[in-house]
Order: structure tokens, then sequence, then C-alpha cells
């Protein structure tokens, strides 16, 4: 489980230097058969995110979003190539871990928002957000912050409520609820406001920064709506499973977004 404690090589890469990097993607391949036919979805993708870094990865259907981030938070395995995460000065190369060992990672490190939210049926939304805490086996006032979370968002009154009770918006925020509140260092995210209305999307971007920030957690956002990516820093375009370009996204306006993802890399 313990990986390689992490040397000064941690700081040199990339671009920004002063920042730790908190995940590497090496070389990272995934290869899907379809029809008998071997199709590469990420082609030997390396990049590096650091520590604070809050980025959107941007892309149509089916340019790799989900694929990408079920790599990185170990859920899936890659076809080759290697996955790290640095976590308190050591690395972890999650890719060489056996899927128990990477469950027991993620529960403790990453924390996830699911395009499909997958609440667990059998819990209500309280439940379901101290969850995760109560796995990693903090109980100490969990109840307590998770109302304060769960009020945030606007479900103050949802809390003995099970999940097929709520609207999408709604079950997406309880799933937003659950990943912020044991503020992982890592937070990825599969189109996190994808079924909120803008008021509430707005609120939700407001919270994400504003836990990110507090916890110095690196969040990787992915979405096909190019709106979305005005919450975050910085902005990278998938095309067909590589990243096609980048810019800073923070602030802009929705036309400056699409004109930007649509010129990215051409
Ligand atoms: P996105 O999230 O950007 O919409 P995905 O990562 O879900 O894209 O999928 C990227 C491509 O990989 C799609 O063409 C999809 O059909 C294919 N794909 C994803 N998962 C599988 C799978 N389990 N088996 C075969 N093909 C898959
Ligand atoms: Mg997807």
């Amino acid at each position: 489980m313990r990986g390689e404690v992490a040397g000064a090589n941690v700081y040199a890469n990339g671009a920004d230097a002063t920042r730790p990097v908190i995940i590497r993607l090496e070389a990272l391949s995934k290869n899907y058969q379809e029809a008998g036919r071997s199709r590469s979805i990420l082609d030997e993708l390396n990049r590096e995110f650091y520590a604070g870094e809050f980025v959107c990865l941007l892309g149509k259907s089916g340019s790799g979003k989900s694929t990408l981030l079920n790599l990185i938070s170990g859920i899936d395995a890659p076809s080759s190539g290697h996955v790290v995460i640095c976590n308190g000065g050591e690395e972890v190369r999650i890719t060489a871990l056996s899927e128990q060992q990477r469950t027991l990672f993620r529960r403790r490190h990453i924390g996830i928002v699911f395009q499909f939210f997958n609440l667990i049926p059998t819990l209500t939304v309280l439940e379901n957000v101290t969850l995760p805490l109560e796995l990693a086996g903090r109980y100490q006032g969990i109840q307590a912050q998770a109302k304060a979370l769960l009020d945030r968002v606007g479900l103050a009154d949802r809390l003995a409520t099970y999940p097929d009770k709520l609207s999408g918006g709604e079950q997406q925020r309880v799933a937003i609820a659950r990943a912020l509140l044991f503020e992982p260092g890592v937070l990825l995210a599969d189109e996190p406001t994808g079924n909120l209305d803008s008021a509430s999307a707005d609120r939700l971007w407001t919270i994400l920064r504003e836990v990110a920030a507090r916890r110095q957690m690196t969040v990787v956002v992915v979405t096909h709506e190019p709106v979305a990516a005005s919450n975050c820093v910085e902005t990278f375009v998938l095309r067909d499973g590589t990243v096609a370009g980048r810019f800073d996204s923070y602030g802009l306006t929705p036309s400056e977004l699409v004109l930007r993802a649509a010129s990215a890399g051409r």
C-alpha cells in the first residue's frame, strides 16, 4: 500500500514548480473492445495536476471524460500506463495496487461526484452523506457537519428522505455534499451540475470552490458544457481522448467559452 517516498522530483515537474504534484498520469491508455475491434480512448496521456488546482476537462460526449476519471480514481484499470497520486509527501502508484487496495485508498483520499450520483437506495440522504466518513472510521461530529452541509445545498428538509423520492437535481446535491463532507485531497466530479438549474448550480460552485480552497483540494471536473468551465481556473479540451489544448477559463462569458473551446489546439 505504501508507495515510494516522494523526493524533490515531485516539485520539479511542469510549469508550476511552486506547488506539489498531486495527480500524475503516465502514458495512460485505455482500449475498449467494440464489435471485436480494439478502440483506443486515451492515447498515452501524460499530465500532472497540482495541489489546489481547480481544473475542468471539457469534451463532447464520448470524448473519454468518464473513462479518464474512472482511471484516476482507480475504479477502472488502464490498458497501459500509470496513475500516481501523491499524498502527504508519499507517492502511491494506484495502478500497481490490487482492486481491494485501490478501494481502500480511494475511500481515504478521493472524493467522487458520479455522473449518475451512485447514491445508496436503502440509506437516507443523511446516511448517504455520512457513509464515506463512517467507512473511514470517523464518527465524531459528523452528523452535525453533514446537516450543515446539506442545509447549504438546500436539502435541510430532506435528511430522512430516501434517494428514490428525490429529483435528479436533489440527488446531485446529495452526491456533492457526500463528496465534500469528507474533505478529500482529490475531488473528481463528473458533470456535477448537469441536473441543476443555474441558481442551484451557482450556489454549488461557490461551495465547491470554498471547500476546495480551504482544504487545498485538487479538483478535476469533467463536463461537456462549456459554461461550467467558467467556474474552473483552467480548462483542458479533450478531443477523441487526447488533450487538444488548454485555456484560462475562470469568469469567461458563455460565448467566450464556446469560442475558446472550439479553437483550443486548432
Ligand atoms: P464521455 O464521458 O466523455 O462521454 P466515456 O469515457 O464514457 O465518454 O466514453 C468514451 C468512449 O469509450 C465512448 O465511445 C464509449 O462508447 C467508449 N466506452 C466507454 N466505456 C466503455 C466500455 N465499458 N466498453 C466499451 N466501450 C466503452
Ligand atoms: Mg461521461
